[in-house]
């Protein structure tokens, strides 16, 4: 068998191969390579995939389209953003680096995204955002965020970097794609992302249309006329190089979320009943689009099982070996809602595995078999 790999981003390319080089050298051929016509494009294009609607600001990377989000709500220092405490440190250092103050919330052990009471027992006075982040490519359970941010009167930021294609349907069967729900959602276009690129990129999603004006006015400088700054912006572009990568890409990106599902079902049938690990749990009003495939791994055997896959050839990461409130760089700067036992919990024992759009089912049965025969 081949090396197993964590992502296969080479497998994938080749499959795509021609068309990919073919946009590439169209962008150098016109040199146009901040800017391009072909930027314009993918943005069209991820209006029309994002759903109608919806207006669409490329940029420079993740972090930046929440930084960005931020920024065009016009938060000030001191204002509180409720986050997740088991996410990557994107969604909550962007807060901080604004000088606001991000409120860690507890998550739900089964979803790993924000727990609903705990996050009602977040608010305070000067609470005015919260970041849902749709973790591992699940929907965080919009209907009561929205609901309760409506009551409140707060913003949502949905950090949809990893879950973009996936869908959440309301109690009353509407549906809505991840990252179109909230005031604002986020993308990442990391190359190993759902929809990645060869480099770094990024996206912000918006239904109003003045407040998407003033999104891509401050991902360009705060300006609208050229030389002519409005308000203080910054500089974050997506460049075409990387637009003509994704323009291809998007075309598959409804097949690729089809491929890491498939594989996903695969895994979770052949490891059912599987002692010591819990396979992901797939919530009733959302689908999940794998961005990774994350076992539980219980009686603190979790380093134990990684070591063991490792002798097997079988790659595994931990996603993520720290909850927020065990980070160094928050200490002192955040506020907790309650002891976070949860989050703690999972930065314990969970531990992803091989996922991605190339698997053979001769490499998940190998990774399957492996686990079961783990000794216990
Ligand atoms: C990847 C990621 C980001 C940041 O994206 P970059 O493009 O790497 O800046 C933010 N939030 C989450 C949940 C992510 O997974």
């Amino acid at each position: 068998m081949n090396e197993i790999k964590m992502v296969d981003l080479g497998g994938q390319y080749l499959k795509i191969k021609e068309e990919v080089d073919r946009e590439i050298k169209k962008v150098i051929d016109t040199t146009a390579f901040i800017n391009g016509k072909i930027v314009k494009e993918f943005q069209n294009n991820l209006d029309i995939y994002m759903g109608e609607g919806v207006h669409t600001t490329t940029c420079g990377n993740g972090t930046d389209a929440l930084q960005i989000a931020l920024m065009a709500l016009g938060l000030k220092p001191g204002d509180e953003v409720i986050v997740p405490a088991f996410t990557y440190v994107a969604s909550a250092e962007v807060i901080a680096l604004l000088g606001l103050k991000p409120v860690m919330v507890d998550v739900d052990e089964k979803t790993f995204n924000i727990s609903i009471e705990e996050m009602k027992k977040a608010l305070s006075e000067k609470t005015k955002a919260i970041i849902p982040v749709h973790l591992f490519g699940q929907s965080a359970d919009m209907e009561p965020i929205l609901k309760f941010a409506k009551e409140h009167n707060l913003y949502v930021i949905e950090d949809n970097a990893q879950a973009i294609g996936a869908y959440y349907t309301f109690s009353d069967g509407r549906k809505m794609k991840t990252g179109t729900m909230g005031t604002i959602g986020c993308t990442s276009f990391f190359p190993s992302k759902n929809l990645g690129c060869f480099g770094d990129g990024g996206a912000i999603f918006c239904r109003d249309e003045k407040l998407a004006e003033r999104i891509h006015m401050i991902a360009n400088h705060g300006q609208k006329v050229k030389y002519h700054h409005t308000v203080i912006g910054c500089n974050s572009r997506l460049d075409s190089i990387q637009a003509a990568v994704l323009k291809v890409k998007l075309e598959h990106l409804d097949e690729y979320c089809k491929a890491r599902h498939d594989a996903a079902q695969y895994y979770t049938e052949g490891l059912k009943g599987t002692e010591d690990i819990v396979t992901p749990f797939e919530a009733e009003n959302s689908t999940h689009v794998y961005h990774q495939y994350t076992l539980k791994v219980k009686n603190g055997r979790r380093d134990e099982l990684k070591e063991y896959l490792a002798t097997k050839g079988i790659p595994s990461m931990i996603y993520y070996p720290l909850a927020l409130q065990e980070q160094e760089a928050f200490k002192g700067i955040t506020r907790s809602c309650g002891e976070l036992e949860t989050a703690r919990e999972c930065a314990r024992s969970v531990l992803s595995i091989p996922m991605h759009t190339e698997l053979t089912k001769e490499t998940m049965d190998y990774i399957i078999e492996s686990i079961k025969d783990w000794k216990r």
